[in-house]
């Protein structure tokens, strides 16, 4: 090698030497050899985003949509990017739906139809092998009126071509209809303590929900949703509604003023949200997000239902009031549109273009204990 070429080899080891010291010291544990997968790509968690020194140094910038990097749009108007993470502004595009709110002040994404690319997350997805859990309670009539309905369109709907575990919490197992599910499917059955009152039997799923993902289902699943037993799939329920923290806008107050939603309003119950206060309204017939935030979540809902009981109050809504001052304190990092559970009594806006989950129509008379 001729003095040129040791010279610029120098250059070269001295540059590498100094990039390599740089991230060092840069990255925030100190360290080049810990790697990390996250197993879901959303907005407000990027402190524990992680990745390799060298991929973070090539491809550093935040999964941010407002101030999207134009010059990575593709075609489809979705961006592009090659890296193993998958950043928000991959997979949502906000701008797809302008007529309605698609990003919340806290910048987590609304998922409405049109504004993820399914294909994208599924992609991603199917290479982290995730499962997903999904607890429905049907307690007294809710069985032979409800169960048999919900499992089968779930089966055929919630998170296609994935794992998925059925928790099923009766107070009667003999009465289980016989479901046969698809592969990748499968349930388990537990027997619940039927209480006397309906508010009480919702109210109490926090309290089973939490005890159950303390005991296995942590260990089980990857992401778990909760849901009302009188709803039917009608749709794909898919992996663009996996995240940390996840909330369902309510059907009928989507459009609504916060200070016109129904929230608990008496200063004495834990649920007390006051008037000028609140983000949106949330239904409790759907949440879900990692099994640590569910377990929160239904450890805060349910300390906050004791309290009520010690008090002699009983929040309007039950659990759900409990659930909206949960979210109001806990910010969800993703909300779902009410395209996800809706209510055809509303009729059919031009909003919802794609109902995944459909209210099945009240009948409190007949499957109701005390009305
Ligand atoms: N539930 C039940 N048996 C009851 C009352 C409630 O199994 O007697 C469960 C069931 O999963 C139901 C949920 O609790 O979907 C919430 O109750 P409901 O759906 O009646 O409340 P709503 O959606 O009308 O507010
Ligand atoms: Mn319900």
């Amino acid at each position: 090698m001729n003095v040129k070429g040791k010279v610029i080899l120098s250059m070269l080891v001295v540059s590498t030497v100094v990039v390599v010291f740089w991230e060092y010291i840069n990255s925030p544990e100190g360290s080049l050899l810990w790697i990390y997968h996250r197993k879901n790509p959303e907005v407000g968690d990027n402190s524990s985003q992680k990745r390799w020194w060298f991929q973070t140094w090539f491809n550093n910038r935040t999964p941010g949509y407002q101030d999207e990097e134009e010059e990575n749009i593709g075609k489809e108007g979705w961006k592009e990017d090659n890296s193993e993470e998958l950043s928000l502004g991959e997979w949502f595009n906000p701008k797809k739906r302008p007529e309605v709110v698609t990003v919340t002040p806290w910048k987590a994404p609304v998922v409405w139809e049109g504004t993820y690319n399914r294909a994208i997350l599924e992609k991603y997805y199917a290479r982290q092998k995730i499962t997903v859990g999904l607890t429905v309670f049907a307690v007294g009539r809710y069985i032979e009126h409800y169960l048999e309905e919900f499992i089968t369109s779930a089966n055929r709907y919630f998170m296609v071509g994935h794992k998925v575990i059925f928790y099923i919490m009766v107070d009667d197992i003999s009465r289980m209809p016989l479901i046969e599910l698809y592969p990748l499917r499968s349930f388990k059955v537990f027997e619940v303590k039927a209480e006397k009152r309906w508010q009480d039997i919702s109210m109490m799923r926090m309290k089973t929900i939490g005890e159950h993902i303390a005991s296995h289902i942590q260990h089980e699943v990857d992401f778990l949703f909760c849901m009302d037993v009188d709803q039917i799939f009608q749709d794909n329920f898919g992996v663009e509604t996996l995240g940390q923290s996840v909330a369902q806008l309510q059907a009928w107050w989507y459009k609504a003023d916060p200070d016109e939603f129904t929230y608990e309003r008496r200063q004495e119950s834990a649920a007390y949200i006051p008037f000028g206060q609140g983000d949106f309204y949330y239904h409790a017939a759907i949440f879900g997000g990692t099994p640590t935030q569910v377990l929160n979540l239904t450890q805060e809902c349910f300390k906050g239902i004791l309290q009520d009981k010690k008090n002699g109050i009983e929040a309007e809504w039950h659990d759900e009031s409990h659930l909206n001052k949960y979210f109001l304190l806990n910010k969800p990092t993703k909300i779902l549109s009410p395209e996800y559970c809706w209510d055809y009594h509303i009729g059919l806006p031009l909003d919802i273009k794609n109902v995944k989950i459909a209210w099945q129509t009240k009948e409190y008379n007949l499957v109701r204990n005390n009305v």
